[in-house]
């Protein structure tokens, strides 16, 4: 196919679409149907059922969004979950931390893994190479159920949609599985959709992360793809302080992960400005 268009499918009524200059894979794998395209303006793209997973353009933003903010709240995280983040990207970030000793990664998608690696290999970079990482092909619900207590210091999930295979990484059974496996300072954050278009993902999943966690909240990035305003990163911690590090602590933490100036969307200010939000989004959030 060659020089036409694609309409992401996210929404019934309304989407954004590309134009696509060279189709590079269609492949239907055990779990969804994934397409990878060079487009007109964004570098190249993948799709997940018609859904827009990442973009070499503005893959910074979220992935930057995703890790630092909870490696760098925490402050001394060595050991971290990510679930999903087949791309890996998030991976990639994870491993900048000077800090982090190890990095399981657990996919459900050996294919997505594969045709990145492929087609995308700038987004990890060399971090599917690292000693540190471990990549798992398997579901994310049962890694989590069979981790040993107090055995991570922060889980990632960068997930699909609650529909179909990321449905389970929403539940209660899977929050609860986070709060077992995480240590005393532990804190999970997940990809929370789009709230201005996806309200009920954000509302519904909250109150759920809050049967789990203590402090639960969000914070915000601006991606452009993710279209529809702000997208949401879920936030649920054991230690409330960790959302209120003062940002000079931020910044000295950045410095020592080796994080500072090798960014291009988070900054420490940014880190905390984040937390900061809008009434129509925070109105979704369970209040303390
Ligand atoms: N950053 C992008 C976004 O938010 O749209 C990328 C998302 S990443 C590619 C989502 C990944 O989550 C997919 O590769 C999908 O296969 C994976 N996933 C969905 N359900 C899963 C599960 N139950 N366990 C592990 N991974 C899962």
């Amino acid at each position: 196919m060659t020089d036409s268009w694609v309409n992401e499918t996210l929404y019934a009524a309304w989407g954004q679409r590309f134009r696509v200059v060279r189709e590079l894979a269609r492949v239907k794998s055990d779990f969804q149907d994934i397409m990878v395209f060079e487009s007109g303006t964004h570098g190249r793209v993948m799709l997940l059922d018609g859904v827009v997973q990442i973009t070499e353009a503005d893959e910074f933003v979220y992935q930057e969004m995703l890790a630092h903010v909870p490696l760098l709240a925490h402050g001394a995280a060595k050991r971290v979950l990510i679930i999903g983040a087949g791309d890996g990207g998030v991976l990639r970030r994870v491993l900048q931390h000077r800090g982090v000793e190890r990095a399981v990664m657990v996919e459900i998608d050996g294919e997505v893994i594969r045709l990145a690696k492929e087609h995308l290999p700038g987004i990890a970079g060399d971090a599917w190479t690292d000693p540190r990482a471990e990549v798992i092909v398997g579901d994310g619900i049962d890694y989590v159920k069979q981790a040993p207590a107090a055995s991570f210091d922060v889980v990632i999930v960068d997930s699909t949609d609650p529909i179909g295979v990321g449905e389970v990484l929403f539940t209660d059974a899977f929050y609860a599985n986070c709060a077992r496996l995480l240590t005393g300072r532990g804190l999970v954050v997940n990809q929370c959709g789009v709230p201005f278009m996806q309200a009920d993902e954000l509302r519904e999943t909250s109150v759920r992360r809050g049967r789990a966690f203590p402090d639960v909240w969000a914070y915000v990035a601006a991606v452009p793809t993710y279209v529809g305003g702000f997208m949401t990163l879920g936030w649920a911690a054991k230690d409330a302080t960790l959302r209120a590090v003062p940002v000079e602590e931020i910044r000295r933490r950045a410095e020592a992960a080796g994080i500072l100036g090798a960014t291009r969307y988070w900054t420490p200010e940014i880190h905390l400005g984040a937390f900061q939000l809008p009434p129509y989004i925070a109105d979704h959030l369970p209040r303390g």
